[in-house]
């Protein structure tokens, strides 16, 4: 892989494009860590959502004037966007969403529902966040079916053997994250995804936590259905994709009925849009979709590689460092992470840590980071989480190595 600075990755002209980060918090500059939670947004993004509101804002699809075919325009070019940033073979298989939790949903309720019975299997992992959880968990109440889950060891990598010891031919969906939002971990998803196809099951990737820090490419990953939030990959809130191959959405039954997703409707019988505006009923989020769009340009502008290596070198500057910091016990150290670090302190409680970090002008996450299986896993009730993103600098390393020994100072 190239060094950031080989591929000329200049961190200090990106932060220039994100105005959130040129502020003072509590008098200090802010120094934004929680990005794992949410991104801030590029300039590009917040003028693509300003045009779509100032200039072109209608609703779209089916007006015929000069606004309404702007907008429908913008929306489609942004859907070409992502297709382009994920890979997808075709802009039919990106399913504009409310967020990566939505996206699971839709895939647990359309595809899953109608086709599991008693006695089949979904299989996740003990890494998930809740929103690849509960609608599992609901899908199986609903069904009769059995939730399975890989166990991940101590430095919080997923124990690969065990995820294939229990795929069998029961399992009907295998279920996981991209990239860990408590743990950092990257999972080996290829390899994943291959062992869950040789025993017949289909594939769904939480995506997202993958799509800030690696180039979330669904045709090298191989597997059946990606899920992608737009507000953490540096677009606006409420905006997200479902990515699936279209065979599958082709044979899946709408997720909600309403305007837009019928090709006619008679009450004795009512025919179905094409995709994908099958599973968009409603008026969609037509300025998300666009700031998303923008995002998912910004993104391939400045290319995954340098983002990728510019993250690593933050992360191997924190782990070093963080490591020095008395007390401190990092919450996942697998060989493969993402930039995002969970840690206890010592006799510190992380909501005290988090909240003496803020009066420096720092912000992290504290809690259980709506993974509580996580939590449980390494026996503690909630970390402090800095997740970096591709305008953290390594003086934002050192400011919060130097926050943490203020905390101490407090505690000692
Ligand atoms: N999966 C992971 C790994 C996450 O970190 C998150 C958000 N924290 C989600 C899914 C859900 O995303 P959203 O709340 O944007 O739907």
């Amino acid at each position: 892989m190239k060094t950031a600075a080989a591929a000329g990755y200049d961190v200090q002209r990106v932060r220039t494009d994100f105005p959130a980060l040129h502020q003072q918090v509590h008098g200090h500059p802010l120094v934004y860590l929680d990005n794992a939670a949410t991104a801030q947004k590029p300039r590009a993004v917040l003028d693509a959502m300003a045009r779509f509101y100032e200039r072109d804002c209608a609703n779209i699809h089916r007006g015929v004037h000069a606004l309404s075919q702007r907008a429908t325009e913008s929306y489609e070019a942004a859907r070409r966007a992502l297709a382009a940033l994920l890979h997808a073979a075709d802009p039919r298989e990106i399913v504009f969403v409310r967020g990566a939790t939505e996206a699971v949903n839709l895939v647990a309720q359309s595809y899953a529902r109608p086709r599991l019975r008693p006695g089949d299997e979904v299989l996740i992992t003990w890494m998930e966040h809740h929103s690849n959880i509960v609608p599992w968990q609901m899908l199986c109440e609903q069904t009769g079916a059995t939730l399975r889950v890989a166990p991940i060891d101590d430095a919080g990598a997923l124990i690969v053997p065990e995820f294939q010891r229990l795929l069998s031919t029961r399992t009907r969906i295998a279920a996981f994250a991209h990239v860990s939002n408590a743990l950092g971990t990257i999972n080996p998803v290829r390899a994943l995804v291959d062992q869950a196809h040789a025993a017949g099951a289909k594939v769904l990737v939480d995506g997202a936590q993958a799509a800030p820090h690696l180039r979330p490419d669904v045709a090298a990953l191989g597997c059946d259905f990606y899920c992608v939030s737009g507000h953490k990959m540096y677009g606006p809130t409420g905006s997200g994709v479902l990515w699936a191959r279209a065979e599958l959405l082709e044979a899946m039954p709408p997720y909600q009925g309403g305007g837009d997703m019928i090709r006619s409707v008679r009450f004795e019988k009512t025919t179905y849009n094409d995709l994908p505006f099958k599973f968009e009923a409603g008026t969609p989020n037509i300025a998300g979709g666009i700031g998303l769009g923008a995002a998912a340009e910004y993104l391939l502008r400045l290319g995954h590689e340098a983002i990728t290596a510019h993250e690593q070198s933050l992360l191997a500057r924190a782990t070093a460092a963080l490591q020095q910091v008395p007390g401190l016990r990092l919450i996942g150290t697998a060989p493969h992470k993402a930039a995002v670090i969970s840690f206890t302190l010592d006799g510190v409680h992380p909501h005290d840590a988090g909240t003496i970090l803020d009066q420096e002008g720092i912000a992290v996450r504290t809690g259980h980071h709506c993974a509580q299986p996580v939590m449980e896993r390494f026996g503690v009730p909630a970390t402090v989480r800095a997740s970096f993103g591709l305008y953290n600098t390594p003086e934002e390393v050192d400011a919060l190595v130097a926050g943490l020994h203020k905390v101490l100072e407090v505690f000692a």
